[in-house]
């Protein structure tokens, strides 16, 4: 549980991946922006799943997350690409997810595109980014159908190497 020591504090670091840092914020009247440094020492490579702990560069990455009060939130995150260990993996390098917070070459947290994919399933897509944009998420119908079949194709996926693991 969190807690702040008055009523009017709120720590939005308490709202990122333990393993990160914030180290800027700046805020205008539609935008917040994050500035987010990563802090992981492992992740997985997504190609064999294999831990790695050997970094190849730092880079910088744009994220769109959930916004807050009505305005956008961006991250600007500065973070690691891993080396795969794996010899027999053809996946030399990737960026990192942060456990799961972003996917490896997504452009918004996965927090932002489950609400995005929850909001389209209970709508449609282009009633989706309108209401969407109402409250501060910059996104288009065509982008909510795209994580909708990526989610698709992911579930299918793992059917079909379920069925092929009892086969
Ligand atoms: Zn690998």
């Amino acid at each position: 549980m969190i807690s702040c020591s008055t009523a009017d504090i709120l720590h939005l670091s308490s709202f990122y991946p333990k393993d990160s840092k914030i180290v800027k914020i700046v805020e205008d009247n539609n935008q917040v922006n994050i500035y987010l440094k990563s802090q992981t020492h492992v992740q997985i490579c997504p190609k064999c799943g294999h831990d790695s702990n050997k970094y190849h560069s730092t880079y910088r990455r744009k994220l769109q997350d959930l916004p807050i009060f009505g305005k956008s939130v961006y991250i600007y995150l500065t973070g690691y690409q891993y080396q795969c260990e794996n010899d027999d993996c053809d996946q030399s390098v990737f960026y990192e997810d942060l456990n799961g917070f972003t996917g490896h070459y997504k452009r918004m947290t996965r927090r932002l595109e489950d609400f995005l994919v929850t909001l389209a399933l209970n709508t449609i897509c282009e009633g989706a980014a309108r209401i969407a944009k109402l409250i501060g998420i910059k996104t288009s119908g065509d982008t909510i159908i795209r994580i909708l079949l990526e989610r698709a194709s992911h579930v299918n996926k793992m059917n079909t190497d379920f069925i092929g693991v009892d086969d």
